[in-house]
């Protein structure tokens, strides 16, 4: 059993060598009897995603007690889509599709399948699980629906907008008709080919416009470009300056949505914010979630989503990179802007 183990805590951006492959040849590809609900899956896909640099981090914060993280030696897990190949749990048989978490390795034992949800709908493509169907997209519907309740006619600002959470944030918006403008990185050669990611976001995910936070000196100028009027909701995914500068650009009673923080994951002391007194003066609501938040409403993020797929409303882009030994480059290339949308590892074909 190939296994992606811990082998250093991540200082930093977290490196390609804070991994290492292992194999495990004393696996057995049965659940032990004396696993009362025990399940034993072959992995197709994983998940890429920021917060697992977090969780490779040795903290003593606060958080700490919030976030169970990896210990050295570990294997890392994280979201990712599988067949059930071995079963002791009454929920689950062998031959399920599943998706939820899973460990980065060929088969996972997992003892306690509380975060592991069958798969109903196969029309679609079983890797959408790793974000479009799972994680990413709960989080967008979450996010956006519940913490912030768009109206048509709203002006939304996404940060991180081609990201995998971020394109969808972008879409669900639209879809509500408001006018959404996103922030995303700089051309930069991927994959061999010269590639714009604000393009991308106005050309293929039908945002109004978008901009590239890299190439502007002044990010409150930038905003009032885009916003003259002001911003009624802001989907936050990065933190640190960029949230400062929303915070001048919010409109009275205006919404944010604190989903992530991905300009601050690998600093040791987070970045602080100067305009904090904006949230006071113009009324706003700012919120933090977390996707498991919202389980409870994953059937009706389905009602919307899959109808969307089919009719090809939606427009999703995953960047696959294959084999388990690619998954930690892939990881790492997230903090850098390697990939393009959602970035996926493919372990085994289905
Ligand atoms: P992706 O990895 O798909 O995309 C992240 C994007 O972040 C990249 O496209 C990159 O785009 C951008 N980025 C990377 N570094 C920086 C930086 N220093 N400053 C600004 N932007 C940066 O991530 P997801 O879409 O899956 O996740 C987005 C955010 O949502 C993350 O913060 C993540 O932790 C959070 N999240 C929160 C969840 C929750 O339950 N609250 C659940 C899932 C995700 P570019 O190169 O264009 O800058």
């Amino acid at each position: 059993n190939k296994q992606v183990v811990l082998k250093n805590y991540a200082t930093g951006f977290v490196k390609d060598s804070d991994f290492i492959i292992k194999t495990d040849s004393t696996m057995s590809l049965k659940v032990p009897e004396s696993s009362s609900k025990g399940v034993l899956v072959k992995n197709f896909y994983l998940s890429c995603d920021p917060y697992l640099s977090f969780l490779m981090q040795k903290s003593d914060s606060s958080l700490e007690a919030q976030f169970s993280r990896f210990s050295l030696g570990s294997t890392i897990n994280g979201f990712g889509v599988a067949k059930v190949v071995d079963s002791r749990h009454p929920k689950f048989e062998k031959g399920d599709l599943v998706w939820g978490i899973t460990g980065w390795e060929e088969y996972s034992l997992i003892a306690e399948p509380d975060s592991l949800f069958k798969i109903e709908h196969t029309d679609v493509p079983l890797s959408h699980y790793t974000g479009l169907l799972g994680m990413s997209g709960l989080t967008a519907y979450g996010g956006l629906f519940e913490v912030c309740n768009p109206k048509k006619g709203e002006k939304v600002f996404v940060s991180a907008a081609s990201g995998s959470v971020g394109l969808l944030v972008g879409q669900f918006a639209k879809l509500t008709g408001c006018h959404v403008i996103g922030s995303a990185g700089s051309r930069e050669n991927v994959h061999m080919v010269l590639y714009c990611r604000v393009d991308l976001l106005k050309n293929k995910f039908g945002f109004d416009d978008a901009f590239n936070y890299k190439e502007e000196q002044d990010l409150d100028a930038a905003l009032k470009r885009y916003f003259p009027e002001g911003i009624d909701i802001h989907f936050e995914n990065v933190g640190g300056k960029m949230l400062d500068a929303v915070l001048l650009n919010m409109r009275m009673h205006g919404r944010i949505a604190v989903c992530g923080l991905m300009s601050q994951y690998h600093q040791e002391k987070p970045e602080g914010l100067y305009n904090v007194a904006s949230i006071l003066i113009k009324r706003l609501r700012m919120e933090g979630f977390g996707v498991f938040d919202y389980l409870h409403l994953y059937p009706k993020f389905l009602d919307l989503v899959l109808p969307q797929i089919r009719e090809k409303k939606i427009t999703y882009v995953e960047d696959i990179a294959e084999g388990l030994e690619n998954g930690p480059a892939a990881h790492v290339g997230l903090f850098s802007g390697r990939n393009v949308g959602k970035q996926v590892v493919l372990v085994a074909r289905e």
